[in-house]
């Protein structure tokens, strides 16, 4: 005989496992115990040696869907002779370490019986079990325990009581477990706020077959959902929502309805049916059966399959797919508390399909798509935090505040990073106000306060002012592309130096200037800047991003001088506003200079005749993308030279290139496939110097234009043939989305090195 204590860290909490590990003693015999500590689960086993690999073997493979094992460790213990096995009451400095689960959706043990009219649970909407349910949006305090959830005010029946208590069951210690008689209710209300009679699923379902939208309340806030296949329906709602192109995403039964508008691989489907339920970016079928007003002029469309039981009845049988869109007026956060819905939608919703279960943290839907055969998150939030991402070593604490665009903040505990939910814009006093929710939030759910504070160098980024108006504790500001930089090593736990090439739309640069298309020599500490985009103006700052013919103009006046081409993209200008776009570049007035990745983007889609207007920043630049041809692979020629030790990239050589082929009629994908390749060859050649110069064989490939699968796709591939190691991001965001956690991991390495300012 032998004894073994079996320490485990990771998700192994609120999620089935010690019932799975009573379960698996049970079957192989092992005598000893199980229990939660401040670190995950520890268990003491003792049975024959074989017996105790096999057990040690299961534990790994065949863990609960929802655990995820960090770290295993077992020592050697006399053994005791003891028989039998138990599961012992958690320790009372339980959890400090141990990590909240992720919200999951509904297993298939649970849908079976949401669908078995023997089931005591048939129908009832809220059923969830260890394998599954609401976890990171309902919990309101550590340990995870019902009392500190909001299931906290719904005291368990006897019959739920029995299945919490039992080992043997799925619902043993399932926090959200509940039933009709003891659990959650739904309810269906009217704009008004008047109680609709009636089955509030079966109006519900009623309202939305008449074209009527209807709010639904769902794990991290409120969709607004509009039958997807109605084409007023949908238009309404881009009207009452005040939303012109951007594309709304859709939720529909299953893999089989899913095919009938868009194409998924198997790859894609594996992505669309795992437990974080991401919306996933497919391409639309060439006969799309939704209304083209879900995702106008858009060759992809945004699908999610259900993830809450409430999904799966509402989509049961009466449609296609429905539009489930985050509840909010334009750019601020998605709603999630009851009230809150009742008066900023009131002029949104026909009705509220809603319940009595509140949402404590809101998240709103993760989006993803595939990139070769790895996802690609865009937006990290429900499903995915709050999930740790492991750092090469404990650091101290640091609070990361991110960027003023898609923001998400950071925050690290010892060796792991935990980044929030996707928190929106930081434009507007609602998303303010989420933002410093999330930050206590964060704080109180891990028990740990921060040592130092890392913000972007951007002085009037609202985090960066909240940052620094903190006062009380020691600040660090980390470049906005070192904190891509660090951010893609520290996902691809790459601890040495590496070529990062950063590309995005703007970033406060280390010399004040604006930032965009980079080439970085650096480490997770310090990076030099080794190369860059040609400087061009931006005509009327901000506005270019949304208007893609100023930077049309822009690039055209640097690469042909006062002679600017007249191009299809400057019809619909305004004469006007030309002319003075115009003179404002020719006096340098209200145009800084920038060395940007993306808006090269959008001065190329508006050339191209792709669009000379933009509803959301990089649009142009994603339709750019939709329309390349793939077979078209010859670059257009480039400029590179090294001026004082720095490689410029100029694209000047490039837009005359791109000029000249509409001369000579060539079609526009065939051109816009072109341009992805020009880029792909000029960021190989400046690799190329790159590593000759400095012994750099690695590539960071960061920012928000490598959200482009495409762009990535050819960039890996020259690079790979050429021998570099390519790291690319995978479940943190390239975009702004991201960066907080570079900057968590620069500040955690400088301070403990003592630098701080
Ligand atoms: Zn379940
Ligand atoms: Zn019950
Ligand atoms: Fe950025």
């Amino acid at each position: 005989m032998r004894r073994q204590r079996i320490s485990i860290e990771g998700i192994v909490q609120g999620v089935g496992f010690r019932p799975f590990v009573f379960q698996l003693a049970a079957r192989l015999q092992v005598a000893g115990w199980v229990r939660n500590d401040s670190r995950g689960v520890t268990i003491e086993a003792e049975a024959e040696t074989p017996v105790l690999a096999a057990f040690a073997a299961a534990l790994q493979a065949e863990k609960p869907p929802l655990a995820v094992i960090v770290r295993l460790d077992s020592r050697e213990l006399p053994a005791t002779g003891a028989c039998g096995f138990a599961i012992l009451e958690s320790r009372a400095d339980q959890t400090a370490r141990a990590q909240i689960p992720a919200d999951a959706a509904v297993c298939s043990d649970c849908l079976a019986e949401l669908f078995d009219p023997a089931d005591r649970r048939y129908r009832y909407p809220f059923i969830n079990c260890t394998n599954c349910g609401p976890r990171f949006t309902i919990v309101t305090g550590i340990p995870y325990d019902r009392p500190q959830t909001t299931m906290a005010g719904f005291p368990m029946c006897p019959a739920c009581l029995t299945e919490y208590h039992d080992p043997a069951s799925r619902r043993f210690h399932a926090q959200p477990n509940a039933c009709a008689v003891c659990g959650p209710r739904l309810n269906l209300v009217a704009a008004d706020g008047r109680n609709l009679p009636g089955d509030p699923l079966a109006e519900a379902v009623c309202l939305l077959r008449a074209g009527a939208i209807v709010a639904v309340k769902g794990l991290g806030g409120y969709h607004l959902a509009v039958d997807a296949a109605n084409p007023d329906a949908v238009r309404e709602l881009r009207r009452r929502k005040r939303r012109d192109e951007k594309p709304f995403a859709v939720m529909t039964a299953d893999v089989d309805s899913t095919e009938q508008f868009a194409l998924a691989s198997q790859d894609e489907v594996r992505l669309l049916q795992g437990v974080e339920r991401p919306i996933v970016l497919l391409e639309k079928q060439a006969d799309f059966l939704l209304a083209e007003e879900v995702a106008p002029r858009n060759r992809t469309v945004g699908v999610m399959l259900p993830y809450t039981p409430l999904h799966h009845l509402l989509l049961e049988k009466d449609f296609l797919a429905l539009v489930m869109t985050s509840a909010n007026l334009s750019d601020e956060p998605i709603v999630y508390l009851d009230d809150e819905a009742r008066s900023c939608l009131a002029d949104v919703a026909d009705a509220f399909l809603t319940h009595d279960r509140p949402i404590h943290t809101r998240a709103d839907d993760s989006v993803a798509r595939m990139l070769g055969d790895r996802a690609l998150l865009l937006r990290r939030s429900r499903g995915y935090v709050p999930r740790a991402i492991a750092l090469p070593g404990d650091q101290p604490p640091v609070l990361a505040v991110g960027a003023e665009l898609k923001n998400a903040v950071c925050l690290t505990r010892g060796d792991r990073a935990f980044m929030s939910q996707h928190l929106g814009d930081l434009q507007n006093v609602e998303a303010h106000a989420a933002f410093t929710t999330a930050l206590r939030q964060l704080g109180e759910l891990l028990e740990t306060t921060p040592a130092v504070v890392a913000h972007d160098l951007h002085p009037d980024y609202l985090p960066t002012r909240y940052a620094l108006e903190q006062g009380t504790l020691p600040t660090l500001g980390v470049q906005h592309h070192h904190a891509h930089l660090a951010s893609c090593l520290a996902e691809n736990g790459w601890t040495g130096s590496a070529i990062g090439v950063i590309f995005d739309g703007l970033g406060y640069g280390a010399d004040g200037t604006l930032w965009g298309g980079e080439f970085l020599a650096g480490d997770c500490r310090v990076f030099e800047r080794a190369g860059h985009f040609r400087y061009v103006p931006l005509p009327g700052g901000d506005l270019a991003a949304r208007q893609p013919w100023r930077m049309a103009l822009s690039f055209l006046r640097e690469a042909y001088g006062g002679d600017v081409p007249v191009l299809s993209c400057f019809t619909g200008v305004p004469a006007e506003e030309f002319n003075l776009v115009r003179q404002a570049l020719d006096k340098g007035l209200n145009a800084p200079l920038a060395s940007s990745c993306g808006r090269l983007f959008d001065a190329v889609a508006a050339i191209l005749g792709v669009r000379n207007a933009a509803s959301f920043e990089g649009q142009a630049a994603m339709e750019l993308e939709m329309l390349a041809d793939r077979s078209a692979t010859s670059p257009y020629p480039f400029g590179l030279k090294m001026e004082e030790g720095v490689l410029v990239f100029d694209p000047r050589p490039l837009v005359r290139a791109l000029v000249e082929s509409i001369g000579t009629g060539e079609d526009p994908p065939r051109s816009a496939g072109r341009f992805h390749a020009t880029l792909a060859e000029m960021v190989r050649q400046t690799c190329l110097v790159l590593r000759a110069r400095r012994g750099l064989n690695t590539v960071a490939l960061s920012g928000g234009v490598f959200q482009n699968a495409l762009l990535t796709t050819l960039v890996r591939e020259r690079l790979e043939r050429a021998g570099f190691k390519v790291l690319t991001h995978s479940l943190v965001p390239p975009n702004d989305g991201g960066i907080a956690l570079g900057q968590a991991v620069v500040a955690g390495r400088l301070a403990d090195e003592g630098i701080r300012n």
